[in-house]
């Protein structure tokens, strides 16, 4: 599903060059439930962003679903990201002036989904969640994990193939934690494939295998199947 080669990305300011990202390559399947762990500024989100068509790659070949996605302008990635790829942040970067079921049905308002359609599957999404009984609160009045919950449900409701998460427990208590992380256990079982961002070992734990980022490079030997 995922192929990155030789993946770089540079940060230039007129005063620094970073190098956030120094020949990343990486194989992703289908169904997959990935971890990556490494310290701060080792370049996890650079690489989620990258995966995740919200930032391009300086050099290197992204190959997704089998088409070459490394070149694409920022529209043409915005395209391509429509809908197919779901995302969950550490702080939910939810919209507090929105209604839970408001933020939800967002991603099928940018797809052009009628209404009726709308209304259904952010219903169905947030049962999905156990939130339902929620969908009229601002987010500001829901604990961190019901939060979380919410965003989780936003990042669905396209039925993506393709769910990130950056630090997705990082702000919940482990109670919260758990939860969150059986739900994205879940989605993944269901057939989503999942790549997830984390300084948990516990929740490393949940995943099938886990990468290990260090100054912008892959630390693992690759696997040998
Ligand atoms: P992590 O998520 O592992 O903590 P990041 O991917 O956020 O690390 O950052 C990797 C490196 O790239 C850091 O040195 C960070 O300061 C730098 N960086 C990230 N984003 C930007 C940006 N937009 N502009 C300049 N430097 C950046
Ligand atoms: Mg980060």
């Amino acid at each position: 599903m995922i192929k990155l080669d030789n993946i770089t990305k540079i940060f230039r300011t007129s005063e620094v060059e970073t190098v956030a990202l120094d020949g990343v390559s990486l194989e992703v399947k289908q169904g997959e439930f990935i971890a990556i762990m490494g310290p701060s500024g080792c370049g996890k989100s650079t690489l989620l962003n990258i995966l995740g068509l919200l930032d391009g790659a300086t050099s290197g070949s992204y190959q997704l679903s089998g088409h070459e996605v490394a070149g694409l302008s920022e529209r043409e990635r915005t395209r391509v990201r429509k809908g197919q790829i779901g995302f969950v942040f550490q702080s939910f970067n939810l919209i507090d002036e929105m209604t839970v079921a408001e933020n939800v049905a967002l991603p099928l308002v940018y797809q052009g989904i009628s209404a009726q359609e709308r209304k259904q599957r952010t219903s169905d999404v947030l049962d999905r969640v156990a939130i339902s009984h929620r969908a009229g609160h601002f987010p500001s009045q829901l604990s961190g994990g019901q939060q979380q919950r919410v965003a989780i449900a936003r990042a669905t409701v396209t039925r993506p193939l393709l769910i990130l998460a950056d630090e997705p427990t990082g702000n919940l208590d482990s109670r919260n934690g758990a939860e969150v992380m059986a739900l994205l256990s879940e989605l993944n079982s269901e057939g989503a494939t999942i790549i997830m961002v984390t300084h948990s070992e516990r929740d490393a734990s949940y995943a099938h295998r886990t990468i290990h980022l260090l100054d912008g490079k892959i630390t693992d030997h690759p696997s040998s199947h």
